[in-house]
């Protein structure tokens, strides 16, 4: 266990902002996971969970104590009918986790590949990328229940995984530190290739001719071509979900917006929030030491010196001209996280 007064969080937040937090702990046993919960419980402190740092924006200096989560390692069950049970420790770098998992022909995440972030995150909001998702995979997630301090195992179904959702955003919602994730992967692969940009690549190849180490090689590429490095360029992904609404509401904005795309599913459309915000004219506009980047709008960056207020400054004003034009309300993806609230 690490423990530090007054430090500085910009190696801890992949927006790169340099913001201060009363006191940071970097955790890598359970054990010191829940002597240090009671600990800030008995003493009523706010405190935060953090990975990788990539899914949060911080509005300003954090009163607080920061928890980092270094839980580490892997462990394997075959089962009868050949499948694998993989344990994974939360603090686990999600990326390399892939890796590690098509090396040895635990088949299922590849199209994963490349989010940021640990494995502990994934359930939270069910990361989703190239028409998979971490909850398909998930067989249960174990967590230390904040308030009662006991151990808990939910189930697949019990964590109520959806899109971009699960129980930890609801009714769990800083209720939880994720202390391992439990994955059922297959020893067959398939390749799930129905998006365009993946598809493209293998359109000239049978299915049965592609690997799993192929298909994440491509998606890291596409990734690479379209998304900044959040080690180069503070950002953190996707800012915005992508709004789902009702398909007789598509078909009026289709009316007015010709060019307006949208992915139908059942009587919900979803449309991607990335164009919403281009054709409001932010994609790569700069604000103060932000902006969108010019590659991806739905993606907020900070240029090297942004204040946190910047940030939350130009994700407003980016909200406002999308509810303006087409009367959509963009809702945030990102964690925001405030002074006094863990
Ligand atoms: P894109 O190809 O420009 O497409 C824009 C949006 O349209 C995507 O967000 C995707 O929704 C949706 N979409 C595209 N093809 C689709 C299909 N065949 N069926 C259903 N929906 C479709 O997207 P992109 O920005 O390059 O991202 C590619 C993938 O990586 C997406 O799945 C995206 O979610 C994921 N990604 C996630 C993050 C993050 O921080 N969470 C960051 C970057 C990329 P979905 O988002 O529902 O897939």
């Amino acid at each position: 266990m690490l423990h530090y007064l007054k430090k500085s969080l910009k190696d801890y937040n992949s927006f790169q902002l340099d913001v201060t937090a009363d006191e940071l702990i970097i955790l890598s046993e359970v054990n010191e996971v829940i002597s240090e919960v009671k600990r800030l419980t008995a003493h009523k402190r706010n405190f935060v969970i953090l990975g990788g740092g990539s899914n949060v924006l911080f509005s300003a200096d954090y009163n607080g104590t920061v928890l980092i989560n270094r839980l580490k390692g892997v462990s394997v069950i075959t089962e009868p009918d050949g499948d694998f049970l993989i344990t994974v420790s939360s603090g686990e770098d999600w990326d390399a986790f892939v890796q590690t998992a098509v090396e040895n022909g635990w088949y299922g995440l590849e199209n994963l590949s490349l989010i940021p972030g640990t494995v502990g995150a994934s359930p939270i909001q069910n990361i989703g990328a190239y028409g998979q998702e971490a909850g398909n995979f998930i067989h249960s997630v174990t967590y230390l229940d904040l308030l009662s301090k006991e151990i808990i195992t939910l189930n697949k179904e019990s964590c109520r995984f959806g899109y971009r959702n699960s129980i930890f955003k609801q009714e769990l919602k800083g209720r939880f530190f994720i202390i391992s994730v439990t994955f059922r992967l297959q020893k067959r692969f398939t390749p799930v290739l129905n998006y365009a940009d993946l598809a493209n690549r293998f359109k000239r190849k049978e299915t049965s001719d592609i690997s799993a180490q192929e298909v994440r090689n491509s998606v890291i590429e596409i990734r690479r071509s379209k998304l900044p490095d959040p080690k180069e360029i503070g950002n953190a992904g996707s800012f915005f979900k992508n709004p789902e609404i009702r398909l007789s509401e598509f078909n009026v904005l289709k009316e007015k917006f010709p060019e307006i795309p949208g992915f139908i599913k059942g009587d919900w459309v979803k449309v991607p929030a990335g164009w919403l915000i281009q054709e409001t004219g932010w994609r790569g506009k700069r604000y103060k030491n932000t902006g969108t980047y010019q590659k991806q709008a739905l993606v907020l960056i900070n240029y090297g010196s942004a204040a946190p207020e910047e940030l939350i400054e130009l994700k407003n004003l980016i909200k406002k001209d999308v509810l303006d034009k087409f009367s959509l309300e963009l809702e945030e993806e990102v964690n925001i996280i405030e002074p006094d609230f863990g």
